[in-house]
Parts: structure tokens; C-alpha cells; sequence
């Protein structure tokens, strides 16, 4: 898989590349993640990539030209899954929608700043138009950072133990069941007897009505 985050702050985007599993699976050649600045597409004197608004109020837009050259010359290169767009009034990132991402080849994700980017950048050349929740945030970048984070540790090979990401929550709708690890008592306080008990089938099946009881009382909705 390739990732190509457009982005005005490559900067901002480096470290959670730079760690744990993002990083293994890079370097084990999972997955490609490029940062480009936006602003290396500029034509203008001081690089800049934004303009007043048309219509005027307050803030500053994201010109079309930067994004469509980068755009542009990332297509001549490679065709590309999807062209994302992280935006607020997009679909909201579920496990889903990441499972699905993570079986892509090559994808874009263009962050935004300021008011967002013109109107004319999102009807022409973004495919999907992703939030990551009800929240605003001053740019793209984290944005890119979460669909990247839950994207990669998908890719078979990412995540050492490959069943691990499937008992995660969400999978299956359900969240996941509580985990203890040692010691089994600590200051009288107890790890559940059928977790020490070695037997297999019975701890899948507690496992599997705790994960039921924590969605039914915390995200009941999951289960509809
Ligand atoms: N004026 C816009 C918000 C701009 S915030 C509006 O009200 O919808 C600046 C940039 O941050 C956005 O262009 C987007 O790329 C990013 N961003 C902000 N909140 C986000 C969220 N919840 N999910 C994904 N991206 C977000």
C-alpha cells in the first residue's frame, strides 16, 4: 500500500510514522507513506496556497491551483483508490470504512486548513470525504494521522500476532472484552478465576458474552 498525505505541515506528520507499529509496518515494506507539501506545487513568489474568500468573511481558503498541480503530477505517476479529503462534514471513520481502506493499493489524503479548500478542489478531484468525529480541528493532519494509524495496523503483517486486530473493537460490531494481565491478585484485588483456569473454549466464550454486556451497556446502538 501507498499513502501520499498532502499536507502544508509534513512536519506536524512525521513522528506517528516514526513508532511502533506505523513504523514496523514500514519498514518491514507493508506500506509507503509519503508526506508532500503542498506548498513545493505553488507557483507563487512566497509559496503561498491559500486567498480571501470570495464573498468575503473571515478565514482563508485553499486555492485549487497548488492542490490540482500536486494532484496532477502524483496521477502521472500511479493511479490512485481513492483521493480523500479530511473534512468535518464527511463520513464519519468507523472500523468499517478503515477495514476497507486497508485493502487499497494507493490513496491520497489531502489535509486542510484554515476555512478548508475550495468548493471546486472537493467536486473534482476527492472520491471520499472523511471525519474522523463531531469535532473541528485546526488542520488535516491529525486527521490523516487516525485514518493512517487504523488503516496500517489492518494490513495483514502489520500487527505481529495477525489475530490480534480481529478481536479488536469493532470487529464483528461488538467492543472488546476487559483484559487483565499479572499479577492474578493484586492487593486482594482479583483477575476473573475463569481466565486462570486454562480452558480454552470456556474463556473464548466468557470472553465473547463480556464483549456482548460492554455493548449492550455502552454502545447498544453497535448491536442494532
Ligand atoms: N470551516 C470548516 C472547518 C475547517 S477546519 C468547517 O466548518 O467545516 C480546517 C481543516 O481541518 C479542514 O479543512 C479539515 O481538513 C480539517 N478538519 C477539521 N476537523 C476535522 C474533522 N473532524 N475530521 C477531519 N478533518 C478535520
Amino acid at each position: 500500500m501507498r499513502i501520499d498525505i498532502i499536507t502544508v505541515l509534513p512536519q506536524l506528520l512525521e513522528s506517528p510514522f516514526q513508532h511502533s507499529i506505523l513504523k514496523r509496518a514500514i519498514d518491514k515494506g507493508l506500506v509507503e507513506v509519503n508526506l508532500i507539501n503542498l506548498r513545493d506545487y505553488s507557483t507563487h513568489k512566497q509559496k503561498s496556497v491559500d486567498d480571501y474568500a470570495f464573498g468575503g468573511g473571515a478565514g482563508m481558503v485553499m486555492g485549487i491551483e497548488p492542490i490540482a498541480n500536486c494532484i496532477h503530477a502524483l496521477k502521472a505517476e500511479r493511479n490512485y483508490d481513492e483521493v480523500i479529503y479530511t473534512s468535518p462534514d464527511g463520513e464519519v471513520l468507523n472500523q468499517k470504512m478503515s477495514n476497507h481502506l486497508s485493502t487499497l493499493n494507493n490513496m491520497i489524503i489531502l489535509c486542510g486548513h484554515y476555512k478548508g479548500v475550495d468548493q471546486r478542489v472537493r467536486d473534482h478531484f476527492i472520491t471520499k470525504e472523511i471525519s474522523i468525529g463531531d469535532y473541528v480541528l485546526s488542520g488535516g493532519e491529525l486527521a490523516a494521522a487516525v485514518i493512517s494509524d487504523s488503516v496500517i495496523r489492518l494490513i495483514p503483517g502489520a500487527i505481529s500476532d495477525e489475530t490480534s486486530a480481529l478481536t479488536d473493537s469493532f470487529q464483528d460490531n461488538l467492543l472488546a472484552p476487559p483484559v487483565y494481565t499479572r499479577p492474578a491478585d493484586y492487593m486482594g484485588m482479583k483477575v476473573p478465576e475463569i481466565l486462570l483456569s486454562g480452558h480454552t473454549a470456556n474463556i473464548e466464550n466468557w470472553r465473547h458474552e463480556q464483549s456482548l454486556e460492554r455493548t449492550k451497556q455502552r454502545r447498544p446502538d453497535l448491536l442494532k
